[in-house]
């Protein structure tokens, strides 16, 4: 069922991130993959857009999904353009909240079903080994292939992630968002 979701505060350093012993998912993709349609498909309201709005693209942006989980959408990556200092800030950005915060109970990836698994997708996932935190990958735009190729693509993705949890979504047609906060919920968010 979609939630309200309400906007809490942007961080970049470990000082900053909010107070909340609530189970923290955190969510993140290659721009453009679809990260701020598939939120907006997740809630009730759009106060997503808050992670678009100058300024904020490159922060980590805090979200209370009512009274169950709170969502934090990480910047987008991939730019080609991104300066060497860009990549450096967002790599010690991530890592830090990947690697010590409390309450994180998983790490939703974000990718555009069209799109192979790349080394930025395998960076994440070194992150969620080293760490022992569950990974799940939300596959975009599935509404864009036939039935038969979108299962293509979620059975090499399997394959080449060497992950389990793997979901295709459609944002435009609010489809398969259910079953991730299904599995979310009943995997990550409930043992906290
Ligand atoms: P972000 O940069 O990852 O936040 O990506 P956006 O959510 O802004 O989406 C990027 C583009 O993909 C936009 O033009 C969206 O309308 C489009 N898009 C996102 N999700 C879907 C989807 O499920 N199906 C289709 N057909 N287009 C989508």
């Amino acid at each position: 069922m979609p939630k309200t979701i309400q906007f809490i505060k942007s961080a970049v350093l470990a000082k900053d991130y909010p107070v909340s012993r609530k189970a923290e998912v955190a969510i993140a993709g290659r721009s453009n993959a679809g990260k701020s349609s598939f939120i907006n498909a997740l809630a009730k309201n759009k106060v997503a857009k808050v992670s678009s709005t100058p300024g904020k693209t490159r922060l980590l942006n805090f979200f209370d999904m009512e009274d169950s989980y709170n969502l934090v959408d990480m910047p987008g990556y991939g730019f080609a353009a991104r300066s060497g200092d860009e990549m450096k800030e967002w790599h010690m950005m991530i890592e830090t909240y990947l690697m010590t915060r409390e309450n994180l109970c998983g790490l939703l990836l974000i990718m555009d079903i069209r799109r192979a698994w790349t080394q930025d997708e395998e960076l994440l996932k070194e992150f969620s080994d080293r760490r022992g935190f569950p990974m799940a990958v939300v596959l975009t735009k599935a509404d864009k292939l036939s039935r038969s190729q979108m299962l293509q693509a979620v059975a090499k993705i399997k394959k080449t992630s060497g992950l389990s949890a793997v979901f295709p979504v459609s944002s435009l047609k609010k489809e398969g968002q259910n079953a991730v906060e299904d599995y979310m919920y009943e995997n990550w968010v409930k043992d906290l």
